[in-house]
């Protein structure tokens, strides 16, 4: 059974800090270019594993999504968020067979540079 949306710590919350990468027009663009129809879900490697809806690129474009809409948090990119993000293996394969042109490498090139971006400063200021 799929398992559902992890809750993101800055959901609802107007007052949690925006992540500079996430409010990129073109991030936001390309995230919009999803039509949710779930036609690369059998070529997910993640997916056939874990058979859950957040290690599928609909999934994680859902939670990109979140993310573009100020939803997820700096402790977001340290727990389930990230977990589900980094478990992506960047093979493309759903790419390839998205009807919609949708142009996930860059999406989540750019949700993981974020991440790690953030946790590079995370550790240069030493915060746990
Ligand atoms: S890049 Fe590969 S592992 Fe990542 S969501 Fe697409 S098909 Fe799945
Ligand atoms: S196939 Fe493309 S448009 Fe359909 S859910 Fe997957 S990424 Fe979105």
């Amino acid at each position: 059974m799929a398992r559902s949306r992890p809750a993101l710590s800055g959901e609802g919350n107007m007052s949690a800090p925006s992540i500079a990468e996430f409010n990129d027009p073109g991030f936001k663009r390309l995230i919009n270019q999803c039509i949710h129809c779930g036609l690369c879900l059998p070529a997910c490697p993640t997916y056939a594993v874990n058979g859950a809806e957040m290690d599928a690129p609909r999934g994680r474009i859902a939670l990109m999504r979140a993310a573009a809409q100020g939803r997820v948090g700096l402790e977001d990119l340290r727990s389930e968020f990230a977990q589900h993000i980094d478990l992506c293996l960047s093979c493309q394969a759903c790419q390839t067979a998205c009807p919609s042109g949708v142009n996930y490498s860059a999406l989540i090139e750019t949700t993981k540079l974020a991440i790690e971006h953030h946790r590079r400063l995370r550790n240069y200021l030493k915060i746990s």
